[in-house]
């Protein structure tokens, strides 16, 4: 079987050329301009990248982006003190806190003090809540990425038994819950497996979608999917590898090759899930903003 690669980074082109007309037009009509604030304390090598790839699509997109760097040292009531500032300032639609954030600060009081309306990454307890039943609120970012990377290449969702290893609460669980609302663009069976499901395999080889998202390298391989199923690689895994210039690569959750040639179609790393999840963000900060003026 020819296997048909989902390519990310194509997609969230397409969404974001949308969104950057979409702002264009924001600005004509409304004189209104998206604004992002990215807040990172520290210096962590990752997390300093994630944040440029964020400001390069705000800037790309037309959207406003404010970047908040902060030392490693800052205190938690100065962060606290930051995230109300920002909630106050009528410039900024979304805040965006890079995790992880240094051991001294309490992720959950930081992420917890952003105003709701501004949770642009769906993190909120708030915002889970509202999307478990199915109430229009941001959707969190990878989830949404990996729905949409679905929806846009033409892959039907309802009625599909969808497997997702994994259960985290920035992937797999909120990703279960959008896949089983009773809405379009979901409508799924949804089968969560984790460390301690007996059998992975038992479950995968019934998906007709697969989605990995365990953060171990050949979580999924070939003998675990059926022949035409759709796989979804979530996974981010540096693996040692001499013959490139930073001494690793980067590789996903599946046994890609073996997968090539069993799966109808299956999202490479990179350049499957990773952008889309950016783009997730820049159209929750355009939704925030469109609320905020009720547009
Ligand atoms: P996480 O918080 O470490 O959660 C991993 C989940 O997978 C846990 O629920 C764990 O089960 C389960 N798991 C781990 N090994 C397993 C195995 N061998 N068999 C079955 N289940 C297993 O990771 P995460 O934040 O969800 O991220 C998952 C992967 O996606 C990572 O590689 C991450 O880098 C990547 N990611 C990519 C993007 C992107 O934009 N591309 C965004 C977010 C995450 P237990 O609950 O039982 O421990």
């Amino acid at each position: 079987m020819e296997t048909k690669i989902l390519d990310g980074k194509q997609t969230a082109q397409e969404l974001r050329e949308e969104m950057r007309l979409e702002v264009l037009r924001l600005k004509e009509a409304h004189n209104l301009v998206p604004g992002l604030a990215v807040v990172l304390v520290g210096e962590d090598p990752a997390s300093v990248s994630y944040v440029t790839g964020k400001r390069k699509a705000c800037e790309k997109t037309g959207i406003y982006s404010r970047e908040e760097n902060h030392p490693e040292t800052m205190q938690e009531r100065d962060l606290l003190a930051l995230i109300g500032e920002l909630n106050a300032d009528p410039s900024i639609h979304g805040i965006l806190v890079q995790l992880p954030l240094p051991s001294h600060i309490d992720e959950k009081k930081v992420l917890y003090a952003i105003n709701p309306d501004k949770d642009v990454d769906g993190f909120h307890p708030f915002n889970v809540g509202k999307m478990m039943i199915g109430e229009d609120t941001f959707l969190p970012c990878t989830p949404h990425g990996i729905q949409q990377i679905l929806v846009r290449n033409g892959i039907e969702i309802a009625s599909k038994h969808v497997v997702i290893v994994g259960r985290s609460n920035i992937v797999g669980k909120p990703l279960a819950m959008m896949l089983l609302q009773k809405q379009d663009n979901a409508n799924a069976t949804v089968t969560v497996c984790h460390t301690r499901t007996k059998d992975i395999g038992h479950f995968t080889t019934q998906a007709d979608i697969v989605i990995a998202a365990a953060g171990r390298p050949n979580t999924v391989t070939a003998d675990m999917i059926s022949e035409g199923a759709v796989v979804v690689d979530v996974g981010v895994n540096r693996v040692n590898d001499a013959s490139k210039p930073k001494g690793y690569r980067l590789v996903g959750d599946t046994d890609f090759n073996s997968i090539m040639g069993k799966a109808a179609a299956i999202t490479p790393v990179p350049g499957g899930v990773g952008p889309m999840t950016i783009t997730m963000l820049l159209h929750n900060t355009i939704k925030s903003a469109k609320r905020f003026k009720s547009i």
